[in-house]
């Protein structure tokens, strides 16, 4: 079984949707050559939940990991280039601002450049903090290149908008040309050791048992071994993030390549638009205590911006997650470890997150207690933090709507009220060493929801106003230039196979 000192020799998959083949992929490149023998189950019958178009800067590192070529990926996946978010109307209605994944200006001191921007911004002097961001101006022109390799100064980085169900597909390519043997089947029993209560075996319809030492639940919101069996509990969030349903359509994309996904808030809830090659998906999150199904529905369709291709689809959810990841013997990666809704497109993230820590802390002899706590401790911080993150949209809003001033009268974690009062006063934040979010797209989020910085780091007042303007000045029409000179984003997919 694995417990108590005796190696893992075989790790069983349940469910073959993107955290199945990540995983599956993964640990074949990773553990592979150590003798281990890695099964994945999955049943077309259930299918995958068929959503999960954005994804973050980090995928590029894990693709890394695979081997994979990027341009290859981008033409297998139809992908298109992420630069970040674009919001819409969250802060009041007409307000829009990107979370870009990039660097605010550059150092013109001692503090860091948000404190004379603040400064400047103060007396009225500064241009919108979005023109001092190459990914930001460079999205908003639809423009792209990739960063110079060994740019010091490192001003963006860039993710993909892909076709998910495609990526699945290849990494289930890669990975059973690297030994992962693949079973297709439903699962209807699964058989415990007596003992130590551990997951001995699954059980397919047809009455075969595939047996394992450890086990990685990546069964969906179904939550198959972790819930179901192992009765692991969830953490209910949605007292901080009462969206709890979506519905999802693609629709013929209109000429429109820009990129950036866009969330734009409606009445009581948001919507996405995920630009890909072929096609764009959209979809609805929403709060159903405020919006009935029909009236979701109606937003959706009333606001494409292409011909919808078929009927949308109705998804429901529960924002939350497990609170132990790792139970006994089997491990949760993927929606059944837990869900917060695609705002920030972090759940693919989080899925390569459980894998790199299991690799991390993949048993040598036997699964130790401390494995398990320390994996549960990384996997709740990211989780906690992305949350904070998430509500942080919510509370920050002056719209009129009933759900929005339900969100913006809400209770929050008292971490997140710390958060926005230290901005509010100084401009700080602090720097989370193994966070998903750093500073920059905290910045982006408390600015573009109109949370400006009363004061700053005193060592900007050592700066004459002049200098300050000039400098300012200076750093602007470098990134207007810069972005200028790169080429059309389209021009570059179709550079990388793009055929559209
Ligand atoms: P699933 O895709 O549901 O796969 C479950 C697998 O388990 C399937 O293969 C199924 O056949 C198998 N299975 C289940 N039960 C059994 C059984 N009894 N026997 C055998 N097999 C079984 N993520 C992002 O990163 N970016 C986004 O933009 C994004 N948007 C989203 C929008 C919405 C509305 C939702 C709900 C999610 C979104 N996500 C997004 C999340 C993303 O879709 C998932 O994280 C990702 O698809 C991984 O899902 P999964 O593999 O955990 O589960």
């Amino acid at each position: 079984m694995g417990e108590g000192g005796e190696p893992i020799r075989k790790v069983v998959i349940v469910g073959g949707g993107t955290a199945g083949w990540m995983t599956a992929a993964a640990l074949a490149r990773m553990l592979g050559r150590s003798g281990l023998s890695i099964t994945l189950v999955e049943s077309a019958a259930i299918g995958t939940v068929g959503v999960g178009e954005a994804t973050l800067p980090q995928i590029r590192s894990f693709n890394r990991l695979l081997g994979i070529d990027e341009r290859e990926m981008m033409a297998r996946t139809a992908a298109t280039i992420k630069l970040g978010i674009e919001f819409r109307d969250w802060g009041r209605a007409g307000d829009r601002y990107v979370h870009p994944f990039g660097t605010y200006g550059e150092a013109i001191g001692p503090a860091d450049f948000i404190h004379y921007w603040a400064r400047a911004n103060g007396s009225g002097e500064a241009a919108p903090i979005g023109e001092y961001s190459l990914p930001i101006v460079a999205a908003w022109q639809e423009r792209f290149e990739p960063p110079r390799e060994g740019d010091e100064r490192q001003p963006y980085d860039y993710a993909f908008q892909f076709d998910a169900g495609l990526y699945a597909a290849w990494l289930a390519e890669l990975a059973q040309a690297a030994g992962v043997v693949r079973r297709e089947g439903r699962i209807v029993d699964v058989r415990r050791d007596g003992t130590s209560g551990d997951i001995a075996a699954v059980v397919l319809e047809s009455g075969e048992e595939i047996a394992g030492d450890l086990f990685v639940d990546c069964s969906g919101f179904r939550a198959l071994l972790i819930g179901e069996t192992l009765d692991a509990p969830f953490e209910d969030w949605s007292r901080w993030l009462p969206c709890n349903r979506a519905f999802a359509v693609p629709c013929a994309n209109g000429g429109e390549h820009g990129p950036y996904t866009r969330a734009t808030a409606r009445g009581a809830g948001w919507q996405w638009r995920i630009p890909l090659q072929h096609r764009v998906g959209n979809g609805l999150v929403y709060c159903d205590a405020f919006w009935d199904d029909h009236a979701a529905r109606d937003v959706l369709m009333a606001n494409l911006e292409g011909e919808a291709r078929g009927e949308p689809r109705k998804l429901r959810f529960t924002t939350g997650r497990r609170q132990s990841l790792w139970r006994g013997n089997c491990v949760a990666i993927g929606l059944s470890g837990g869900f917060l809704e695609p705002l920030e497109s972090t759940s693919i993230d989080l899925i390569q997150s459980g894998i790199l820590n299991l690799i991390d802390l993949f048993p040598g002899a036997g699964i130790e207690d401390s494995d398990r706590r320390e994996y549960d401790r990384l996997m709740a911080l990211e989780f906690e933090r992305i949350r904070d993150f998430l509500v942080l949209h919510y509370v920050a809003n002056q719209r009129e709507e009933e759900f929005w001033r339900a969100m913006r009268a809400m209770p929050i974690p008292d971490s997140l009220a710390e958060k926005i009062e230290d901005f509010r006063a100084r401009a700080i934040l602090p720097d989370y060493a193994h966070g998903l979010f750093q500073p920059v797209s905290w910045i982006a989020v408390l600015l573009g929801q109109n949370i400006l910085p009363q004061g700053w780091d005193p060592r900007v007042e050592a700066m004459d106003g002049d200098e300050l303007g000039e400098g300012l000045a200076q750093i602007r029409s470098r990134i207007a230039r810069e972005a200028a000179a790169m080429p059309d984003h389209r021009d570059f997919l179709r550079a990388s196979g793009a055929s559209f």
